[in-house]
């Protein structure tokens, strides 16, 4: 769980609280005016949820709708095929996801995990409460634009739109358009209502990827992408930020000898650095017999220690001596960081990579190492600890600024257009799925109906068909967020 998690609901469960109260104060002061003008305005309260109907843009949608009928026509046929095209791969995908949760949950010991593609995103569990704006803004906007395609595919059909609703559940916002006399019209009409709003958040998770895929030449001459990631802040309690450590605005461009070009390498570079065996240094014996200022030999905490305790900026470094010579430096020997970063002339695993040199290695507790920050135009700047304590108290930005604007502009657009991918994506597949309430539920009766035309002369058969398709597509999806829930439950539990 984030930290600020339990305040953050706290805080609009009593938001809840207090809105309920007012309404029912009101209420009771007002009496019936209040009911009326709450209904005249389709507004409704009630605990955690809040409603609102309206019929206010029906003319808007309307005239939206017969705008370029052929267009639209093409625009929705093109929807509905590409729809249906994808509906297999929803339908795989969502098995992939509640069978690779299955395996986690049950074989979690034995490590024969795989990973889920569709992942609920829960604030405070999987996303910091800093993001929620962004989490309940891009959702909307996804219901929004989902609901839209409906209307307006309904409108070109000729159906009559009562009004577009929308709810909030806690935090969690959805949309609704009410149409009117969709039965009447033909089957293969009734499908491109139905694939509209899937198509819709098909379209804008394109146009969302589209942005930002081009959001570096659209910024460019004032922002650089690809050359490397910008200091935006250091935690002040972090040693990076003491002197000789990072500053913000400095850029970054590798992590030992892993390059650094944006947020992605960023983090896999530390990654790499925290999985693979600390690595040596190459320096020569003359190098050693001038620097070295080791003093007794001794084990703290399980680790060879041969330095002074106040010795911050000397490290205890262990010789990897080849089989076949005879030792003729120290086993351990106390040696500047900063210098042996400077003079070393290659990194080592043993003394095999290093010619006519010796191979010299920290000696340092379980998982930390000696990190390397190349800067731009600058030395290194040296870290000695845990590599994941680099990405918890450095933030960074992609978007390199080149004149004196801020990266929060940038950053705000790509953060967004992911949110808008993810969601909108989510939100396609989920309405893809045969499963009650949602749009897979009339496509799949829809295309039963098709399907099995003539050949099946009895209604109620048909129904029977669609509705086991259903049925099994429900109880896919309640397992699938049984299993979510069950796992998170599981990781909170843990951590
Ligand atoms: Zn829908």
């Amino acid at each position: 769980m984030f930290a600020g998690s339990y305040h953050f609901f706290i805080v609009i469960a009593l938001c809840y609280a207090i809105l309920y109260l007012i309404d029912g104060l009101l209420k009771f002061w007002l009496g019936s005016s209040y009911v009326v003008l709450q209904i005249s305005h389709g507004v409704k309260i009630k605990p955690f949820i809040i409603t609102w109907f309206t019929s206010y843009f029906n003319r808007c949608i309307q005239k939206f709708g017969t705008w370029r009928p052929k267009f639209q026509k093409t625009w929705f046929s093109l929807g509905m095929w590409i729809t249906l095209f994808c509906l297999p791969f929803a339908v795989y995908l969502t098995l992939q996801s509640t069978c690779a949760l299955f395996i986690n949950i049950v074989w979690k010991e034995t490590k024969r995990t795989t990973s889920p593609f569709l992942k609920p995103v829960v604030p405070g569990v999987d996303l910091p409460i800093s993001d929620v704006g962004y989490y309940i803004f891009t959702i909307l906007i996804c219901c929004i634009f989902h609901e839209l395609g409906h209307a307006i595919a309904a409108v070109r059909e000729g159906i009559h739109i009562t009004g577009i609703g929308l709810v909030l559940f806690f935090i969690f916002p959805v949309a609704y358009v009410q149409l009117e006399g969709t039965e009447s019209l033909s089957a293969i009409k009734q499908i491109r209502i139905c694939c509209a709003g899937v198509w819709h958040n098909i379209v804008l998770t394109f146009l969302a990827y589209l942005i930002l895929l081009f959001l570096p030449w659209f910024i460019y001459p004032f922002y650089e992408y690809g050359n490397g990631v910008q200091v935006t802040s250091i935690h002040k309690n972090s040693p990076l930020s003491a002197e000789g450590g990072l500053k913000v605005h400095e850029i970054i461009v590798g992590i030992n000898k892993c390059r650094v070009t944006n947020q992605d390498t960023w983090i896999k570079c530390i990654y790499q650095v925290a999985k693979n065996p600390a690595s040596g240094y190459c320096v020569s014996s003359e190098f050693i017999h001038e620097n070295d200022e080791s003093v007794r030999v001794r084990q703290q905490h399980n680790v060879v220690e041969c330095c002074r305790n106040d010795s911050l900026s000397k490290i205890c470094f262990e010789y990897l001596e080849k089989g076949d010579n005879p030792i003729e430096l120290p086993q351990y020997s106390c040696l500047k960081a900063r210098l042996v970063v400077e003079q070393s002339t290659a990194s080592c695993s043993s003394a095999e990579d290093c010619s006519g040199l010796h191979c010299f290695r920290p000696s340092l507790a379980n998982g930390t190492k000696l990190i390397e920050i190349e800067r731009k135009n600058q030395n290194k700047a040296l870290f000695l600890g845990y590599p994941n304590e680099i990405l918890h108290d450095v933030h960074i930005s992609e978007y390199i600024n080149t004149t004196y604007f801020t990266t929060t502009l940038p950053n705000m657009v790509a953060k967004f257009c992911n949110f808008l991918i993810m969601f909108s994506a989510g939100i396609a597949v989920l309405n893809l799925i045969p499963c009650f309430f949602l749009d897979g539920q009339h496509i799949t009766r829809l295309l039963v109906n098709i399907c099995l035309g003539k050949n099946v002369r009895l209604r109620k058969n048909k129904l029977a068909v669609s509705l086991s398709i259903t049925i099994l597509g429900s109880f896919v999806l309640v397992i699938y967020a049984f299993l979510t829930f069950y796992s998170m439950f599981i990781t909170l539990s843990l951590s």
